[in-house]
């Protein structure tokens, strides 16, 4: 007997018309999903993205799928507690998502960077429309592991630093040297 398998959001897109075997939801993103969510502390066990384009796929999933606690969790750590998990819930709840494109993936910016433009997809009464947007990604030390984890830099946060401390990802940079040319 064959049951059929969810495929994973992020494989969806409808700007395309490639028809090869989109990969489905458990080897796509769920591992990187409940690799991050299973355990206690910000340890992670399971699959971690290791690449900004694997982080953007993930988080895309994890919009469609209504999982705001990893939309958390892979951005950076010290925007974490500014972000509003009810607001994130709703919206990626409201939206009737579609399928996701990834444009571009720069995958070295400087020393620390790298950037993903995407277009999200989600329908309207109007047609579909799209999120075109121009993503900036960290990577930096987890403190738990000590071990370097790929971050999304939220432009929309707004944090209280100055352009000449020390840089919120804790690169040891000067912010504006550093996260600050891409916030
Ligand atoms: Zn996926
Ligand atoms: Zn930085």
């Amino acid at each position: 007997m064959s049951i059929s398998l969810p495929i994973c959001p992020c494989q969806i897109n409808p700007s395309s018309d490639d028809i090869s075997a989109p990969l489905l939801y458990q080897d796509c993103c769920q591992p990187y999903h409940d690799g991050l969510l299973n355990n206690e502390a910000d340890k992670i066990d399971g699959a971690k993205p290791d690449s900004a384009e694997r982080l953007m796929r993930t988080r895309y999933s994890a919009f469609v799928l209504v999982v705001p606690e990893y939309i958390i969790k892979t951005t950076l750590p010290s925007q974490q507690n500014l972000l509003d998990i009810q607001a994130i819930e709703s919206w990626a709840k409201e939206t009737d998502w579609a399928g996701l494109e990834i444009v571009a993936h720069t995958t070295k910016l400087g020393k620390h960077h790298a950037q993903v433009e995407f277009k999200a997809y989600f329908k309207t009464p109007e047609g579909l429309q799209a999120h075109h947007e121009l993503s900036a990604f960290v990577k930096t030390k987890n403190k738990a592991d000590n071990d370097a984890s790929w971050y999304f830099l939220d432009p929309t946060v707004s944090m209280s630093v100055t352009q000449k401390q020390p840089c919120i990802c804790g690169s040891g940079e000067k912010f504006k040297r550093c996260c600050g040319a891409y916030i």
